[in-house]
C-alpha cells in the first residue's frame, strides 16, 4: 500500500467536488482531504468540514467567512477559514498538499489552478476554462513547474487512458493519426430547430445522460462543452485542431478514442459516471474502487454513432474558429459564452441567441495575441462588456421574471 496522498478540493461543493468526496470516502487510508473550497454554498461546505476535518477551507467572502468559522469552532473543529481569491491560491499550493481536484467552474478557477500547477502539484483538471483561456501559458507552466496533470473531463481520461503511457505530446511519435472525441449530442440532438427559441433553462440542465453542474449542462446542450473539449484536447494531448474529430454517440458508453496509423482505434467504456475518471485519476497508476455500476455490454445492445450537425450546433463551429484564430480568442470566446450562459440561466436572454451573441463578441473583438496572463483577464473583461452591450440590445423583455434556484450537484 502507499502512503497516503494529501488533497485539496477547490470547487470541493460542486458536481464534481461532491463526487471526488464519494470517491474519497471509500478510501480513508488513501487520501486525506488538507483543503476544501466553496463560493457560496456555505451549509454543504460545513457539512464537508465535520466529514473530512481540513487544515483549511475557503468560501467566497468575509462575511460568510465569519459565520463559518463561528460555527466550525462551536463544532469542535480546528479547521482555518479563510475567503477571496488569494485564499483560494494559497490553498491550491499548500505544502502539505500533494494533488489538488480544480474543479471550480469557469474561468473563476483560472489563478487558483495556476497557483497548483506553479506549485509542482499533481493537478487533476476539471476546470476545463483554465486550459482552453490560458492554454499556451497553463501548458508552459506545467513543464516549467513539473507539475502532473491529469484530466477528468470524461472525454479527455478517455484520451489519456488510451494513449501510452509514457505519452509526451508527439502525435506522430506515438503513432496517433486523430483524436475522436464523443458527444452525447445533449437533450437537443433530435429536437426541431424552430423549438430552440423557446427552450427554458429547465430543459438546457435535464442532461440525458450525465447529472453535473448548470454551467456545463447548458455548454452541452448547446454543445460549446463539446467546442471547449475540442480545445482542450489540443491543448493537454498537443494536437492540432483538424486532427480531434467529434462524433456523436447518444449512449454516452464510449467516452472517446484513439486512432492509430496502424488501423487500430483504442477507447474506453464505462458507464457516464463521473466517479471513474475521478477514481482513476485520484489513484493513477493504480487503480481503485469508484463505487459505479459496471457496463453491461449485453444489455446496452446497441452503440450508435453520427456526425455532428454544425447548423444545429453552431457553438462547435465558434470553437473550432476560436482555436485556428490562437491567442486571446479561446478566452474571448469562454467570456462571452459563460456571459451568454448566465444570461439564458437568468431568462434574459433565448437559448438560440447563445451562439448569436458569441459569434458577435469574437467578431468585434479580433485576434488578440497572449504573451501574459494579463492578456486573458483583459481579453475576458471586454468580451464580457462586449456581450453586457449586446445584451443590452437584444434582452428578451419580460423573460427575466424569476431568479432561478440553483441545482443540487450530483
Ligand atoms: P458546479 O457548478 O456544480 O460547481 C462549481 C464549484 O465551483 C462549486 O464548488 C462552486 O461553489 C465553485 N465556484 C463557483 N463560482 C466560484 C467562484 N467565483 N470562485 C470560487 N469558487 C467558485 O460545477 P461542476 O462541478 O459541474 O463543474 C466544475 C468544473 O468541472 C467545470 O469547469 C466543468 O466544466 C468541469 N466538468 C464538470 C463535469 C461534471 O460532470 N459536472 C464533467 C467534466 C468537466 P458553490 O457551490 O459554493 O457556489
Amino acid at each position: 500500500m502507499s502512503t497516503a496522498r494529501n488533497l485539496v478540493i477547490l470547487g470541493s461543493t460542486g458536481s464534481i467536488g461532491v463526487n471526488t468526496l464519494d470517491v474519497v470516502a471509500r478510501h480513508p487510508d488513501r487520501f486525506r482531504i488538507v483543503g476544501l473550497t466553496a463560493h457560496r454554498q456555505i451549509d454543504r461546505l460545513f457539512d464537508q468540514i465535520m466529514l473530512c476535518a481540513p487544515n483549511y477551507a475557503v468560501v467566497g467572502d468575509a462575511a460568510a467567512a465569519s459565520q463559518l468559522a463561528a460555527r466550525v469552532k462551536n463544532a469542535g473543529r480546528s479547521t482555518q477559514i479563510l475567503h477571496g481569491a488569494e485564499a483560494l491560491e494559497q490553498v491550491a499550493s499548500l505544502a502539505e498538499a500533494d494533488t489538488v481536484m480544480a474543479a471550480i467552474v469557469g474561468i473563476a478557477g483560472l489563478r487558483a489552478t495556476l497557483a497548483a500547477v506553479n506549485a509542482g502539484k499533481r493537478v487533476l483538471l476539471a476546470n476545463k476554462e483554465a486550459l482552453v483561456t490560458a492554454g499556451p501559458l497553463f501548458m508552459a507552466a506545467v513543464a516549467a513547474h513539473r507539475a502532473t496533470l491529469i484530466p477528468i473531463d470524461s472525454e479527455h481520461n478517455a484520451i489519456f487512458q488510451a494513449l501510452p503511457r509514457d505519452y509526451a505530446g508527439d502525435l506522430d511519435g506515438a503513432g496517433v493519426r486523430r483524436i475522436l472525441l464523443t458527444a452525447s449530442g445533449g437533450p437537443f440532438r433530435e429536437t426541431p430547430l424552430d423549438r430552440f427559441a423557446s427552450v427554458t433553462p429547465e430543459q438546457a440542465c435535464a442532461h440525458p445522460k450525465w447529472v453535473m453542474g448548470r454551467k456545463i449542462s447548458v455548454d452541452s446542450a448547446t454543445m460549446m462543452n463539446k467546442g471547449l473539449e475540442i480545445i482542450e484536447a489540443s491543448w493537454l494531448f498537443n494536437a492540432p485542431e483538424n486532427r480531434i474529430k467529434v462524433v456523436i454517440h447518444p449512449e454516452s458508453v464510449i467516452h472517446s478514442l484513439v486512432e492509430y496509423v496502424d488501423g487500430s482505434v483504442l477507447a474506453q467504456l464505462g458507464n457516464p459516471d463521473m466517479r471513474t475518471p475521478i477514481a482513476q485519476a485520484l489513484a493513477y497508476p493504480q487503480r481503485i474502487d469508484a463505487g459505479v455500476s459496471f457496463l453491461d455490454l449485453a444489455a446496452t445492445q446497441q452503440l450508435n454513432f453520427a456526425e455532428p450537425d454544425e447548423r444545429r450546433f453552431p457553438c462547435l463551429r465558434l470553437a473550432r474558429e476560436a482555436l485556428r484564430s490562437g491567442g486571446c480568442a479561446p478566452a474571448v470566446l469562454n467570456a462571452a459564452n459563460e456571459a451568454a450562459v448566465a444570461a439564458f440561466l437568468e431568462m434574459q436572454m433565448r437559448f438560440d441567441q447563445i451562439p448569436e451573441l458569441i459569434e458577435q463578441v469574437l467578431g468585434a473583438i479580433g485576434t488578440r495575441p497572449l504573451h501574459q496572463l494579463p492578456d486573458v483577464f483583459a481579453a475576458d473583461r471586454e468580451a464580457r462588456a462586449q456581450a453586457a452591450e449586446w445584451l443590452q440590445r437584444n434582452a428578451v423583455p419580460g423573460r427575466n421574471q424569476r431568479p432561478q434556484a440553483r441545482a443540487g450537484a450530483a
